[in-house]
């Protein structure tokens, strides 16, 4: 019997709504859920030194450098890996330095793609919002907040992220398809890559995610 708890990792074109469906996944299956870009967010936000140097590369929409996230990442990993219980990465590893990286600590037992066009990232991007106290994520197409711009839950004023403007959503976009694309591929020689169709409705897609780890 194969008693390896599911080592998730989750990726996709920005916007392609795999934070919510990561979380919710994480939720149904009780795993800790590593969401890169937020915990890269959260030491930008502390202020710190190390914070400040990320910020001046993540503002401005580009990737972080493999040694600089590997190195970021390594403690969280290796600490989710040695607890044993299983765990879900979101957004990461994007490039092939990072999976290998990635690899030298634990063998991820599934790949999710949640896949979506670049005019669909462009189009939800634009319209995405997130409260800076609760970090709760809305989006003005798709799932508004009740009040104009506030967050449903605190009242704080809803903000866009600073690398959600059009040059920086497209600069992403671009380094989508030429570093995590062979990502992708490599994962799918191993047999462990699963692609989902995220351009249907939020519980539509938790439902095709689902049905991978129902069987
Ligand atoms: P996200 O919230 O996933 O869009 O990530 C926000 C930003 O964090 C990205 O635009 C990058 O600057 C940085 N980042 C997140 N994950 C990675 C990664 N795997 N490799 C390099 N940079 C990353």
């Amino acid at each position: 019997m194969n008693t390896q708890k599911p080592v998730i990792i989750i990726l996709g074109p920005q916007g392609s709504g795999k934070g919510t469906q990561g979380k919710k996944l994480a939720a149904k299956l009780g795993l800790p859920y590593l969401e890169t870009g937020q915990l890269l967010r959260d030491e930008i936000a502390s202020g710190s030194d190390h914070g400040k140097y990320l910020g001046s590369i993540v503002d401005k929409g580009q990737l972080l450098s493999d040694d600089d996230i590997n190195n970021f990442m390594k403690d969280k990993v290796r600490f989710a890996a040695n607890n044993g219980q299983g765990f879900i990465l979101d957004g990461y590893p994007r490039r092939h330095g990072q999976a290998e990286f990635v690899d030298s600590i634990i063998k991820p037992t599934h790949v999710l793609l949640i896949d979506i066009p670049d005019e669909e990232s462009v189009r939800r991007l634009s319209a995405r919002r997130q409260c800076p106290k609760d970090k709760r994520i809305y989006n003005l197409i798709t799932a508004p907040p009740k009040q104009d711009e506030v967050c449903d839950d605190c009242g704080t004023k809803l903000e866009q992220r600073v690398d959600d403007t059009p040059v920086a959503i497209q600069k992403r976009l671009n380094l989508y398809h030429t570093d995590t694309e062979p990502v992708l591929a490599w994962y799918k020689e191993q047999g462990v890559l699963h692609r989902i169709d995220g351009t249907h409705s939020i519980d539509e897609v938790e439902k095709a995610v689902g049905e991978i780890f129902n069987k």
